[in-house]
């Protein structure tokens, strides 16, 4: 078994009290690391944070050399992208294929942040009189918490790390306690890379590090990404400190397949949606909305593909569908299914734990005869689990998609332009895919709407929410005025 410490201030550090927990191969079972958990370390890493950003290299440093080194870092992460993405895939039981893809993705990330590091200003603003010059300066907001789950570990902290390095912030990053390890390994990287000690520190550990991470006095702002139920405390501990948040949440996501749809190109994007990364995705398209007159061909697609799904070692190349992450997400899957059969659906496809390779495997699994009002349609799944259902016209489509407590992302189908731009614009989620599902850009501001969450990750307005505003007035003339007025 691995050891892997703390990274604080540009090294490993031991946790003080010696308190650690261990982490283990979703596919084999096998306990493969043990990694710190004491929330006591939290204090030296916020401490390094905020010298990094207050004193020494890195507050100094011309915006153009962080972006130097955040290409370097970029670089790095592409020349050992093969070796994370196997070790990502060893921690969480992602299929290597998406592992693999992700890794190698990294670097863009990088990139596109990096270009924008040295193109971030304030403007001159026009003053009321002509005896003041006054503009605004964009600064840095600090030391920022970030708390990450364990489905795209490398991916959704890059997410947020990318663009708080353009802005000139420092970070303590917290990974899942499921996928603790890649997060250490990027720290190392970005050491190697030229960011100086303090720039990225990363405690590893349970809720108990994460709650003492967001409720420090000494963090200026949180973004999170996990499950609304967490959120909430993430967003109390962050009212108590008057500290902004960017949450990213959970969905409900629907995707809607009207009757002109090119019906083989609708059911890639179903299953894709659906059953890549086994249902464990945010974006997990697990509400289908087909129009009536199409509805069976699509269901029997759909479920015939289901069925043919390669399920497997994600370490295996050929592997399209991996176990659940644990046993209690199995479990959880599992009790969500069988709920749906006695509130009156029916299990089209699926719905059990696959019989040659039990474990963790819950089968790809359709459901028909649900309802907006079915349990499995309301709440989030966090497997492979499709509900289908039918509609007849636009408006009752809109109505069905939109009738969630989630808005975080939604699917359109059909060869109608004009059609696809009003259900796009009706449509109330945070991305909408039309003709296609799934994908995902560092250029593209991506996060949800109602209690999908608030704020964005990726896009120039990612890099605005690390920066604070600061106006100044320079008054030119010496000309006196009332100082007891304001104006
Ligand atoms: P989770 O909420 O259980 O955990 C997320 C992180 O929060 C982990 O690092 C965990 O240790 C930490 N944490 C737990 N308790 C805490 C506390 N009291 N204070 C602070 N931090 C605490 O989520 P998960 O199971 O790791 O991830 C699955 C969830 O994440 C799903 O709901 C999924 O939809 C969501 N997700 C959202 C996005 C997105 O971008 N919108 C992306 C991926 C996953």
């Amino acid at each position: 078994m691995q050891t892997y410490d703390n990274w604080i201030d540009g090294g490993f550090a031991a946790p003080a009290g010696g308190r650690r927990m261990t982490t283990a191969n979703p596919f084999t079972g096998e306990v493969w690391a043990e990694v710190a958990d004491d929330p006591d370390a939290v204090d030296a890493a916020v401490a390094a944070a905020r010298r990094a950003v207050s004193d020494g290299p890195w507050a100094q440093m011309a915006a153009a050399e962080r972006a130097r080194l955040m290409r370097r870092l970029g670089e790095i992460l592409t020349r050992d992208a093969d070796e994370l993405a196997a070790i990502e895939t060893r921690d969480n039981g992602k299929i290597i294929r998406e592992t693999s893809a992700q890794a190698k993705s990294l670097q863009s990330y990088y990139d596109y942040f990096a270009g924008l590091a040295d193109k971030t200003c304030g403007e001159q603003i026009p003053s009321p009189t002509p005896n003041f010059l006054v503009y605004t300066e964009k600064v840095p907001v600090g030391v920022v918490g970030a708390i990450i789950p364990w489905n795209s570990p490398l991916l959704l902290l890059t997410w947020k790390l990318a663009p708080l390095l353009a802005a000139g912030c420092t970070a303590v990053v917290k990974p899942s306690e499921l996928t603790p390890v890649t997060a250490l390994l990027l720290a190392e990287r970005a050491a190697e890379a030229g960011f100086p000690p303090g720039v990225i520190n990363v405690v590893t550990g349970g809720p108990s590090v994460g709650a003492a991470l967001t409720a420090h006095p000494g963090i200026d702002k949180i973004t999170f990404t996990g499950g609304g139920d967490t959120a909430r405390h993430v967003a109390r501990a962050a009212a108590a400190n008057l500290v902004p948040t960017v949450l990213e949440l959970g969905g409900k996501s629907p995707q809607i397949i009207f009757d002109d749809a090119d019906p083989e190109a609708a059911t890639n994007g179903l299953l894709a949606g659906i059953f890549a990364a086994s249902g464990q995705t945010c974006i997990a398209g697990s509400r289908a909305y087909v129009q009536r007159g199409v509805a069976d061909d699509i269901v029997a697609r759909i479920t015939a593909r289901a069925s043919e799904l390669v399920l497997g070692d994600p370490s295996d190349f050929a592997t399209e569908m991996g176990p659940a992450a644990s046993d209690a997400q199995r479990d959880r899957i599992l009790a969500m299914i069988e709920q749906a059969r006695t509130e009156g659906a029916t299990i089209a496809a699926g719905g059990t734990v696959d019989p040659v390779l039990g474990g963790r495997f819950v089968r790809p699994t359709v459901i028909t005869g649900a309802t907006n009002d079915t349990t499995i349609v309301r709440k989030e799944v966090f497997g492979p689990v499709l509900a289908m259902m039918t509609f007849d016209d636009e408006d009752e489509a809109v109505k069905l998609a939109n009738d969630t407590d989630y808005g975080l992302a939604a699917g359109v189908w059909t060869l109608d332009v004009r059609r696809a731009l009003r259900m796009s614009r009706a449509l109330h989620a945070g991305t909408v895919w039309v003709n296609t599902y799934r994908t995902a850009s560092y250029t593209a501001p991506f996060g949800g709407f109602k209690q999908s969450g608030y704020g964005k990750d990726n896009g120039r307005e990612a890099l605005d929410g690390y920066l604070l505003t600061k106006t100044v007035w320079v008054e030119l003339t010496g000309a006196t005025r009332d100082p007891f007025v304001l104006g």
